[in-house]
C-alpha cells in the first residue's frame, strides 16, 4: 500500500486533474482520477441506452461494470469492457449526464470501495487521489488533504482553454450547473476540518503544481 495518500478535492475546472497528475509524476507517485470512473459509468449508460434520469436503472449497471483505469501518470487510460474510452468520457454529452449517475447511492458506494481497493494495491511510495469527496468520504484519514479551488471566472477560462474554445456564457453555465448538482451530494466548496485550501486563482499551472508538491513535502509523514 502507498505510504503517502494525498487526497485532493475541488470543483469542476479547478485544475485538479492536470495538477494532481503532474505533481504525481514529479513525486514518483501514482495518480487516481476518480471522476473518470463516474464518467466511464455515464458513458457506459449512454452506450447501453440506459435512462440516466432513473436511479434504479443506473444502479443496475454498476454491479457488472467492467472498468479499468491506469494509475501511472505517464500511462493514463480508461477502459470499459476492454474498450479504450479515455477521450470519449470527456465529451460534453457525458459531462451533461455524469452528475445524474454520480448521485445514485449504490454507484457511490461501489465506486468508493473500488477506489479504496486501488489505493490499497498501489505499489508506489505515494498516490494522489482526486475527486469531489476524497478528503471527506473516500480517504478522510489521508495524511495530506487538499481542497483545490479557484474563482468561477478562472475555472471557466481554464475549462474553455481545455476545450479549445472562447469562454462563453454557456461554458460557464454548464460548469455552474454541474457544480450545483454535485453540491447536493457532497460539499467540495468548503474545506473540511484539517484540509488545506489551495486557491489557484492567481497561480499559473506550474505554480499550482509546485504549491501542491510543497504541501505534500511539508506533511509530517512525507
Ligand atoms: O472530476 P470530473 O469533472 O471529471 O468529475 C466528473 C463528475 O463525476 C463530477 O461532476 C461528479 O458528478 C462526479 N464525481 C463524484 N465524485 C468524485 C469524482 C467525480 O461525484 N469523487
Amino acid at each position: 500500500m502507498s505510504e503517502i495518500i494525498v487526497a485532493v478535492d475541488g470543483p469542476a475546472g479547478s485544475g485538479k486533474s492536470s495538477v494532481s497528475r503532474e505533481a504525481a509524476r514529479r513525486l514518483g507517485f501514482a495518480y487516481l482520477d476518480t471522476g473518470a470512473a463516474y464518467r466511464a459509468l455515464a458513458w457506459h449508460c449512454l452506450d447501453e441506452d440506459v435512462d440516466t434520469a432513473r436511479p434504479e436503472d443506473v444502479a443496475s449497471r454498476v454491479t457488472d461494470f467492467d472498468y479499468a483505469i491506469g494509475t501511472d501518470p505517464d500511462r493514463y487510460f480508461v477502459r470499459v469492457g476492454g474498450e479504450d474510452v479515455t477521450s470519449d468520457i470527456r465529451e460534453p454529452r457525458v459531462s451533461a449526464v455524469v452528475s445524474q449517475v454520480a448521485r445514485v447511492p449504490e454507484v457511490r458506494q461501489q465506486l468508493t470501495e473500488l477506489f479504496r481497493r486501488i489505493i490499497a494495491q498501489s505499489p508506489t511510495p505515494g498516490i494522489i487521489v482526486e475527486g469531489r469527496d476524497i478528503t471527506t468520504i473516500v480517504a478522510p484519514d489521508a495524511p495530506v488533504r487538499v481542497l483545490l479551488t479557484a474563482s468561477p471566472e478562472a475555472r471557466m477560462a481554464r475549462r474553455a482553454a481545455e476545450l479549445g474554445t472562447e469562454p462563453t456564457e454557456s461554458t460557464g453555465q454548464l460548469l455552474a450547473s454541474r457544480d450545483a448538482q454535485d453540491l447536493r451530494v457532497v460539499d467540495f466548496m468548503n474545506a473540511a476540518e484539517g484540509v488545506t485550501t489551495l486557491d489557484s486563482t492567481e497561480l499559473d499551472f506550474e505554480q499550482t503544481v509546485q504549491a501542491l508538491i510543497d504541501i505534500v513535502r511539508a506533511a509530517p509523514s512525507a
